[in-house]
């Protein structure tokens, strides 16, 4: 293998048949992290027929078989910790710890996958016919195409790829343009961990091109995508015209609610994590701050203070925020910031480019407050770190301000009152919630996914409900002749 090949197909290294794809450093642009030709369409459909051709190998293996794989995956990833947060900083941005934090959990996303092949099974179902044993079990899908996003992307493509390949899937994946060579080291020690040729293939080009092969031929029995809710809904709908198992995971635009009752402190520190974390490019940042009219004063200054007292760099200096991942999502930060203020909005802190670094894609952290829900910036994903301040009269008005955008992934309430925050749970429209903690994060045996235009609802990812989308459940009558 070269440096320049990034596309493996059916247990090769080879070069990309298509345009060259540059990847530049988001922290000094001019630097080019790597420039490789990238796949075709034609690539990742030969992708598809090597899967096809491995999915029934793979599919047999027994469990203990995919364990083993897994796990020395895992380990090869812990092993290989420091060099991949590099190759994941370096590509993403984003500060060095929480690169080094990334890669760890992949390794934990592995173990747990692996855990799964020994334990995962059917139900033995009373019957009704005394003669008649009832049961289910579950098969692999066969082929899937997993398309991932660049803001987790060690961990977005290990829980999908963990996940398929445990339950005895043949996987094609197609990582994000702007981060291909984390996707590369992953499908590498996977490789090395022994998964069979075919049985894992990557292929890193354009979505209009090589993601649209991967979810139009023929031989793709499922598809598990995460990223924007426009792509996420053409995908899913072109899987529904074939009727192929689909799940995807999209926007956010979550709100975190601040009650009287609320300890001040925690919930301005779980505010600024979930808002300036990850420069806000997580689709469980923190976006909307709804904060009740008799604590906003305090939560308000608070929050400021914190957002201001944020370091801004280079990731590898492990400031406590990165730059935007590309020139795109820069401009689009910059955008939403005059936005807001042109729709009436204040600007309380943040809102320009921070004096140092002087190149790179950074904006200081922002804050802006006077924002209605009606407002664009009330309602659209920034994905950068950029919050609002919403004011609120009572319990009632937060949760209708909360409910009031097109999304549904996460949301949070401080409070101390029980009875307020189940009534939170029971009303709130998202399909993560936390109480008295930050709206970004989730724990990989917790099923994740959202509601609304966040998320297809046809399966969640992570927990057992991973190993159930990229499987088909039979029910068995068994009767002894
Ligand atoms: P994106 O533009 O939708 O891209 C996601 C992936 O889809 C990339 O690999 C992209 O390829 C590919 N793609 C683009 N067009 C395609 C097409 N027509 N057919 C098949 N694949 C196609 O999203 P992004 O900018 O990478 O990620 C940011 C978004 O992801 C945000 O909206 C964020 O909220 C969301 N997100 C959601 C979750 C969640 O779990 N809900 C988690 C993380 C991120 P190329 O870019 O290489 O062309």
């Amino acid at each position: 293998m070269t440096d320049t090949q990034y596309q493996y197909i059916d247990g090769e290294w080879t070069d990309g048949d298509g345009n060259e794809l540059v990847v530049r450093n988001p922290a000094s642009p001019d630097e080019t992290v790597v420039s490789f030709p990238a796949a075709t369409g034609a690539q990742a459909t030969r992708a598809l027929a090597a899967a096809d051709e491995a999915s029934g190998a793979w599919g047999a293996s027994t469990p203990d078989e995919r364990e083993t794989v897994l796990y020395d995956a895992a380990d090869r990833v812990e092993a290989n910790l420091d060099r991949l947060a590099e190759t994941l900083t370096l590509e993403e941005g984003k500060p060095i710890s929480s690169s080094r934090g990334e890669v760890a959990r992949a390794a934990e996303i592995l173990r747990f996958f692996a855990s799964y092949t020994r334990t995962a099974t059917g139900d033995t179902v009373p019957s009704t016919d005394p003669e008649t044993f009832t049961y289910t079990v579950r098969e692999p899908l066969g082929v899937v195409s997993l398309i991932t996003p660049w803001n987790f992307p060690i961990a977005t493509p290990t829980w999908k790829v963990a996940a398929a390949l445990a339950s005895g899937n043949a996987v094609v994946l197609k990582p994000s343009s702007e981060t291909p060579t984390i996707a590369k080291r992953l499908v590498e020690i996977l490789a090395a961990a022994g998964v069979p040729d075919g049985a894992l293939s990557l292929v890193v080009g354009p979505g209009s091109t090589v993601g649209d092969e991967l979810i139009t031929d023929e031989r793709v029995d499922g598809i598990s995508f995460t990223g924007s809710t426009g792509t996420g809904t053409h995908i899913s709908t072109t899987a529904a015209e074939r009727g192929v198992p689909v799940q995807t995971e999209m926007g956010g635009k979550n709100p975190q609610v601040v009650l009287p009752d609320a300890d001040i402190d925690a919930a301005a520190d779980a505010a600024v994590a979930g808002a300036f974390g990850l420069t806000g490019q997580a689709c469980t940042a923190t976006s909307r701050l709804l904060v009740h009219e008799a604590v906003a004063d305090r939560v308000t200054e608070a929050v400021v203070d914190r957002a201001e007292s944020l370091s801004v760099g280079p990731g590898m200096a492990d400031p406590d925020m990165g730059p935007a991942v590309s020139a795109d999502q820069d401009e689009t930060n910059f955008e939403y910031v005059s936005i807001a203020r042109e729709e009436g909005a204040t600007l309380l802190t943040g809102g320009g480019r921070p004096a140092e670094p002087e190149s790179g894609y950074f904006i200081e952290p922002t804050v802006v407050t006077d924002v209605e829900s009606s407002m664009r910036i009330a309602q659209e994903e920034v994905f950068g770190p950029v919050l609002s301040i919403i004011e609120v009269a009572d319990f009632d008005e937060a949760i209708r301000v909360a409910n009031d955008v097109a999304f549904g992934l996460s949301a949070s309430v401080f409070t101390a009152d029980m009875a307020r925050w189940r009534e939170f749970v029971d009303r709130i429209e998202a399909g993560v919630i936390k109480v008295n903690g930050t709206t970004s994060g989730s724990q990989i045996q917790m099923p994740f996914g959202g509601m609304k235009a966040s998320s297809s609802e046809t399966a969640k990812e992570l927990g057992q409900r991973a190993y159930e989308f990229y499987t088909h459940e039979k029910s068995v009558y068994r009767t002894d002749p």
